[in-house]
């Protein structure tokens, strides 16, 4: 048995920056701010973007401010994505196929996005069916818990399945990937379809590195044969 968990954006899509563009706008809107500073996205959990815009705007770091800004997020998002180019990043559908075609494979989701995001995201996508379970970052400002949150779930799951740690890989886009991977003791598959290149991406030392999924062969080639 092996487990793939996936990150979001940069990864299997892009949402064209609609989701940025619907956070920003619930912020701006929910909070009378014109014009918010911007904030770090890449890699990091909602919870902790959030964070970042509260501080910097002087507002309470709290749960009611955060729920209005969710809110806000979640109703625009439909739109923004709708309105935007994004796309789903190269050999991602085929590579799901492959994947879910496996009996000795499990696919889930390690991302910051709210559970609700995610699947507004991939659901637009039509990749959603393809992860019945995930960890997300509603809860966590550190990538790292949202890691430990997975790991549990697949515990959970697998029960006595659960393959051994070196079985169960982390796939991203951002050193924050390959870093929360380390923090699970799993294997970080790096790919360079997001923000950060390949250089960047070598740093944080991921187990494999690829340019993109549409080459994924090095990677199938570690899960083994059928
Ligand atoms: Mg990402």
């Amino acid at each position: 048995m092996y487990v793939a968990l996936f990150d979001i954006d940069g990864t299997l899509i892009s949402s064209g920056g609609a989701g940025g563009a619907a956070l920003m706008g619930s912020f701006r809107d929910t909070f009378a701010i014109r014009d918010p500073r911007p904030v770090k996205f890449s890699g990091r959990t909602d919870r902790a973007i959030a964070g970042d815009l509260f501080q910097l705007h002087g507002l309470e770091n709290n749960a009611e401010n955060w729920g209005r800004l969710r809110d806000g997020y979640l109703d625009r998002l439909p739109n923004e994505l709708g309105q935007r180019t994004g796309t789903i990043l190269p050999g991602i559908e085929s590579l799901l196929e492959t994947l879910d075609a496996r009996a000795d494979i499990v696919m889930g989701l390690l991302t910051g996005n709210l559970p609700d995001g995610a699947r507004l995201k991939l659901e637009h996508f039509g990749i959603y069916q393809y992860f019945p379970f995930g960890a997300f970052g509603e809860l966590h400002e550190n990538r790292d818990d949202v890691a430990r949150d997975a790991l549990r779930m697949v515990q959970q799951r697998l029960a006595d399945q659960t393959p051994a740690q070196d079985r169960i890989w982390v796939i991203g886009d951002t050193p924050f990937d390959v870093q929360c991977a380390r923090a699970i003791g799993c294997q970080a598959l790096a790919v360079a379809t997001g923000v950060h290149d390949r250089d960047e991406l070598a740093l944080s030392e991921p187990d494999l590195l690829l340019d993109d999924l549409d080459n994924a062969g090095p990677w199938l080639q570690q899960l083994g044969p059928r």
